[in-house]
């Protein structure tokens, strides 16, 4: 039996003075309040990150000019095309130790050829890797995401989910045949959705550096009935179980967010690949959360960000607006990723799994604003526990 002391605990919403947790293996035996023992500890549940590219982790988004969206998809795809198998999975178990070194033990995955869903097989993370398609994929990818999807058990910790792109980049019939993978395997299915404004110009007028970057590569646009609602109808309207994720969301207007909330849609913020974008509108994640739309919280990839720490975003997310709770940004960063990947909310009780992080104080904080400076990246990881097992930092007991 193992036990871990803290001098606080938040969970399922409620903040705790003083607890003793005491877990066997993989299981939780007991929890009890104490007095705080003072050691500066605080348990709470891994974070779960809803949208990552773990193949994407060996780049470094700082050094990537990015001008305009459509510069930096340019550049991206020019350095990930020299890369190896063996430089991908390098980039990938960066990813991972990314991750886990700072409390996320949860993670929704793009994967755009297979190799993440194998490699993080092996790896302590649950949730989703999302095979991705573009309207370019040939007849190989499918078989493969076919064989993978047939070979994959819906009920491990981990599963495969399926994710067509971007609207841009995928045609309304690429779109449809993923919903009819997603119902035929019944997996989840996550998707860019209204990213940026050179997208909308694109798929709307046909104009602007996204056509001239298609130009240049003799790509066509993808072809859309209406390219004003790309993507976003097609997925409100398929009525999956699960609800889809949709990923960014950064144009979606506020008339449409009743609808989402109503299928149960999830809408993924990424609050630093957002700043890295420079978006001329703040991210509507808190007028989306007031209609009902669970939002949960993601880091996107390396190539547009400077970590994969999720007190980062938090933190980001109250840096732009300063009205939305700590314990609501807590919330999104923990229990809204879980439901948007399909996972039930993390609980502090006897009998579940042993998964949380023991977090430490940057510096002297009263206990009244423990919550505030959570969310103000007053915190960081100092051991993560996955099913009873350390698997990144120290445990002290
Ligand atoms: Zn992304």
């Amino acid at each position: 039996m193992r036990r871990v002391l803290a001098d606080a605990a938040w969970w399922a919403g409620e903040f705790r003075r003083g607890v003793c947790v005491e877990f066997d293996g993989p299981v939780i035996r007991r929890v009890q309040s104490i007095a705080p023992p003072g050691n500066g500890r605080w348990l709470l549940p891994t974070f779960a990150n809803a949208h990552v590219h773990l193949e994407l982790s060996a780049l470094a988004g700082e050094t990537l000019p990015h001008p305009g969206f459509a510069d930096w998809v340019e550049q991206l795809v020019q350095v990930r095309r020299q890369w190896d198998p063996t430089d991908l999975r390098a980039s990938i178990d960066m990813g991972v130790q990314a991750l886990l070194e700072t409390g996320t033990s949860v993670v929704g995955d793009i994967d755009s050829t297979g190799a993440s869903l194998l490699q993080l097989r092996e790896s302590p993370l649950q949730g989703v890797v999302f095979q991705e398609v573009l309207g370019i994929s040939g007849p190989e990818r499918w078989q493969q995401i076919g064989e993978l999807l047939r070979a994959s058990s819906s009920s491990t910790d981990l599963r495969a989910g399926i994710s067509p792109h971007a609207p841009y980049s995928t045609g309304e019939d690429v779109y449809a045949r993923c919903v009819s993978v997603a119902r035929e395997f019944s997996i989840p299915l996550a998707s860019h959705i209204a990213e940026t404004r050179e997208e909308q110009e694109f798929l709307e007028h046909q104009q602007g550096p996204l056509q001239a970057l298609f130009d240049r590569w003799s790509v066509s646009r993808p072809p859309w009935s209406d390219p004003q609602t790309a993507g976003l109808s097609v997925l409100l309207e398929a009525k999956l179980t699960p609800a889809p994720l949709l990923v960014h969301g950064n144009y979606l207007h506020p008339p449409t967010f009743r609808e989402i909330a109503r299928t149960g849609a999830a809408v993924v913020y990424c609050p630093r690949s957002h700043g890295y974008f420079d978006h001329p509108t703040p991210h509507p994640a808190t007028r989306m959360l007031e209609a009902g739309v669970t939002v949960a919280l993601g880091t996107d990839s390396r190539a547009s960000n400077v970590g994969l720490d999720m007190w980062g975003e938090m933190s980001a997310w109250r840096c732009v607006d300063a009205q939305v709770s700590p314990e609501r940004i807590l919330e999104c960063a923990i229990d809204g990723g879980r439901q948007a990947l399909g996972l039930p909310p993390a609980q502090l009780v006897a009998g579940q799994p042993a998964t949380f992080q023991v977090a430490a104080m940057q510096r002297r904080i009263s206990p009244e604003r423990w919550l505030e400076a959570a969310v103000d990246d007053g915190w960081k990881t100092k051991a993560t526990v996955v099913g009873g097992q350390v698997v990144a930092g120290y445990l002290e007991e």
